[in-house]
């Protein structure tokens, strides 16, 4: 029961995946660990492209399927020591450790091939989902909220360049003074 409990509080229920605060907890010690091992860190923020379209075409049950199918073709992808979680609404997010900015791109092109390659089946009907992401990669000392900032204004970017692409986030500009 107690097990049962804690399982709710950290797992998001329509995508299995962890929730936003689990993510969190667990991201800030892979922050810590970057930070005192010197190791890369990367940040990744995924946002499906017009997906308001997609719910509005084949309705919300097909839009939820099509959202935990995506979150599965990202579990396929990932290295078993790389954090994934749902963000909220139709964003994701990933914690690439030991991973700089231009692996973690090859990362998420490799996932958005596929996911163009191979449409999700949800009640017959067939969906290529595109998305958008923003990477920023960790600098010593910065704090996660600062981190998953900077690949959110990337993120913003890859939707105002047009979508279906990956921005990198720029570095801080005040470098931890
Ligand atoms: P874009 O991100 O490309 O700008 O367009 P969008 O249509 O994806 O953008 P927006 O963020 O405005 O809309 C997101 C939509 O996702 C709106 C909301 O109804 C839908 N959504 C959020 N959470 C869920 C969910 O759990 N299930 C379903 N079916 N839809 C969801
Ligand atoms: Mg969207
Ligand atoms: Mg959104």
């Amino acid at each position: 029961m107690q097990a049962q409990l804690q399982h709710f509080a950290n797992y998001d229920p329509l995508t299995g995946v962890f929730n936003r605060r689990e993510f969190v907890r667990l991201a800030n010690s892979e922050l810590a660990r970057a930070q005192r091992y010197g190791h890369d860190l990367a940040l990744v923020l995924i946002d499906i492209d017009h997906f308001k379209a997609i719910n509005d075409q084949f309705g919300h049950d097909t839009g939820n399927n099509a959202l935990a199918c995506f979150a599965a073709s990202w579990i396929a992808e990932k290295r078993a020591s790389d954090l994934f979680a749902r963000w909220g609404g139709e964003e994701v997010i990933l914690l690439l450790p030991v991973t700089n900015q231009q692996q973690a791109r090859q990362f998420v092109e490799r996932v958005r091939t596929k996911a163009l390659n191979t449409p999700v089946t949800v009640n017959n009907e067939h969906l290529a989902i595109k998305f958008s992401a923003g990477i920023s990669a960790y600098t010593s000392g910065e704090t996660l909220e600062q981190l998953v900032q900077r690949a959110d204004l990337a993120l913003y970017q890859a939707k105002q360049n047009g979508r279906n692409q990956t921005v990198i986030a720029e570095l801080p500009s005040t470098a931890n003074h």
